[in-house]
């Protein structure tokens, strides 16, 4: 029997009952395998080719995906951030794994948006109404976050909101009315003093699609 920690994991492997030549494996309280093949040596030395393989990945990204190492139980407390999904992503950033990400026409938009700055160290929930039993195979109290946590998640904020300054207010007039090939009244989707489009078309609104009518026509 094994009980270590390696590389901030808490690592231990146990014996299998009637089965001398058996392991249990469990990392950070999570058990992974029931019956691997070998001895403790053997074992621990599993546990480190992986953890050190993992820590050459950036969670949540597309190498760390294909290596199936998205859930949070393989890497070390406080230096990721975990979603609803219970997958680790690097803090203030998002998984995007297939389960963790909705596919639309403008590009793949992570479903779990960063965590707020003060949200839970090993989940996404708050210190209000933080909930002991939300994460199933890993109930916890609300523990404090790091200050890289805290930093990179605010670090992502910042970020965001700078790109909202930076998005200048539309042009939104609408089409006086339906129009065959749109949904809705066909929307101008130009800046609102028209200075980004065409020479020679300021005085036209373009939707979506390319329809233009008239700057003048009622709305
Ligand atoms: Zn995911
Ligand atoms: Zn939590
Ligand atoms: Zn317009």
């Amino acid at each position: 029997m094994i009980r270590t920690i390696y590389k901030g994991r808490q690592i231990k492997v146990l014996a299998v009952r009637g089965r001398p030549n058996h392991r249990k494996l469990v990392i950070n309280g999570y058990t992974i395998q029931h019956g691997w093949q070998g001895d403790d040596t053997q074992a621990l030395d599993w546990f480190r080719l992986v953890i050190d393989r993992i820590d050459e990945l950036v969670p949540g990204t597309e190498p760390t995906i294909r290596a199936g190492y998205m859930d949070a139980h393989w890497y070390e407390p406080g230096t990721i951030d975990v979603n609803p999904k219970g997958h680790a992503t690097a803090p203030g950033s998002v998984c995007l794994c297939i389960l963790c990400v909705i596919d639309d026409p403008a590009g793949s938009k992570a479903r779990y948006a960063p965590l707020a700055p003060d949200a839970c160290r090993d989940c996404h929930q708050l210190r209000d109404g933080h909930q002991y039993n939300a994460s199933l195979f890993n109930p916890h109290h609300y523990i404090d976050p790091t200050p890289a946590q805290k930093a990179a998640r605010q670090a992502h904020l910042d970020r965001f909101a700078q790109l909202d300054e930076d998005d200048e207010p539309t042009c939104d007039a609408r089409y006086h009315k339906d129009h065959p090939n749109y949904l809705a009244r066909p929307q101008c989707l130009l800046l609102a003093d028209h200075r980004d489009a065409a020479p020679g078309y300021e005085n036209r609104h373009v939707a979506a699609g390319g329809f233009m009518w008239p700057r003048e026509v009622a709305q």
